[in-house]
């Protein structure tokens, strides 16, 4: 069998690990097969050292100083914007929001332009499958409005059920929510299906595109959503940083959440007045040598291709699916029709955490738990799964030794 069928040629995997330092490492004794992708990924030698060289030769805070240190620092940190409004061909670099992640963009999202807008009886709509980054922020200020949130139902194969989606988009919907892409079941929502009926009805529409961003090209204009928000360290770039995209007239008419250094005009204790967008969210000391990090990670992204990254990402999950498939009393929860490389399971007669710890000691990394998705868990009658996430630098050969391990590992819990 040729275990690489689906991946192209030119796609030189062996290639592309040699720029990933840590795949190099063993874990107890045993070669790292690291399939926790979904939790972070790891990173590249090139967005390591652009954060080392920015230490190294360009420290100095950003936006102040008329050094010309602190003209590299800001340099690097409005190149990052640049760059990621790149990614997500966003119109304007001015509709970028600077982040710590993609909880922090939800939760400016839910206390600047949400809690506003919220009045008793007014709802918000999220759906079943969502990260909790995705539920609770909504769940706060909903509490403090009066308002309720809602959510849409998901069927067994871990699906939205779209029509029931858009029959919950009712008049009081002030916000509707939907992840790009499920970071338990990589089911891949039809966002610019929803966002086309939200536009219809005057609801705008927020997608958290945490687990979307790894594995595909986004253009927001093209899906037509209201905001969109991303973290970096799942997209080889260091933690801390991340984005929110949104539509200019939502910024412009959104107060400040954070307030602070940076995000001001005028501080007058008669009245202060606000930089403009995107600076008036982001208030103090950003990660500046982690956006230098995002940055170069956006151009591995750009040098690698998106074609030639997810003809073998889909090869991969293929062969983990068949080969999961394959063991007796193993279920895979999560079976869209589109649905990027995560696969959740669980086995008969095994605990997931049991599982994952005697899987850590034959050097093979996944998640087991809810994965931050409590209402999910409660739609399967389940408290956890074990979660393998892969990532364009995985091989099949790794697939099959996580396999091996996993039937080894059953056996001693027999
Ligand atoms: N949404 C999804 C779908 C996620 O997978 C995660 C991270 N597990 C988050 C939100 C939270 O993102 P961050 O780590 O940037 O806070």
């Amino acid at each position: 069998m040729n275990a690489q069928a689906g991946t192209p040629a030119t796609f030189d995997v062996q290639r592309i690990r040699a720029d990933f330092p840590l795949l190099a490492r063993t874990v107890h004794g045993k070669p790292l097969v690291y399939f926790d992708n979904a939790n972070t990924s790891q990173k590249p030698y090139q967005v390591i050292e652009a954060v080392d060289r920015h230490y190294r030769e360009h420290n100095a805070n950003v936006s102040r100083a008329v050094h010309l240190l602190g003209e590299e620092a800001t340099a690097a940190y409005e190149g990052a914007r640049d760059a990621l409004a790149r990614f997500i061909h966003a119109p304007s670099r001015d509709e970028l929001v600077l982040t710590s992640g993609t909880t922090q963009a939800a939760n400016l999202v839910a206390y600047s332009f949400a809690l506003p807008r919220l009045r008793p009886g007014d709802a918000i709509l999220t759906t079943v499958l969502e990260h909790h980054a995705n539920i609770v922020p909504w769940q706060l200020v909903a509490g403090r409005a009066g308002a309720t949130v809602k959510a849409a139902p998901i069927d067994e194969r871990g699906e939205l059920i779209v029509e029931q989606y858009l029959a919950m988009l009712t008049p009081e919907v002030k916000l509707a929510c939907v992840g790009h892409v499920s970071n338990v079941l990589g089911t891949v929502n039809p966002v610019r299906e929803i966002a086309k009926e939200c536009r219809k009805r005057g609801i705008p529409l927020f997608v958290d595109g945490s687990q979307a961003v790894p594995h595909r090209a986004v253009d927001v204009q093209a899906l037509g959503c209201d905001f969109y928000a991303l973290t970096g360290h799942k997209m080889l770039a260091p933690t801390g940083t991340g984005a929110l995209w949104a539509k200019k007239e939502h910024l412009d008419a959104m107060p400040p959440f954070f307030g602070g250094g940076d995000m001001i005009r005028e501080v007058r204790f008669d009245g202060t007045t606000f930089a403009d967008v995107p600076h008036k969210f982001e208030a103090g000391t950003p990660n500046i040598a982690g956006f230098a990090g995002v940055a170069a990670a956006i151009d591995y992204y750009d040098a690698l291709g998106f074609e030639a990254l997810r003809a073998h990402e889909k090869s991969l999950l293929e062969h983990a699916t068949a080969r999961l498939r394959d063991i007796p009393g193993l279920r895979i929860f999560g079976e869209a029709a589109d649905k990027e490389p995560v696969i959740s399971f669980l086995i008969e007669g095994a605990q997931a955490t049991d599982l994952a710890t005697l899987l850590d000691l034959e050097g093979v990394a996944v998640r087991s738990g809810h994965h931050c998705a409590h209402p999910l868990m409660q739609f399967f009658g389940i408290p956890a799964t074990l979660r393998a996430s892969l990532a364009f630098y995985n091989t099949h050969a790794e697939v099959d030794a996580f396999v091996a391990a996993l039937l080894k590992v059953r056996k001693l819990l027999r």
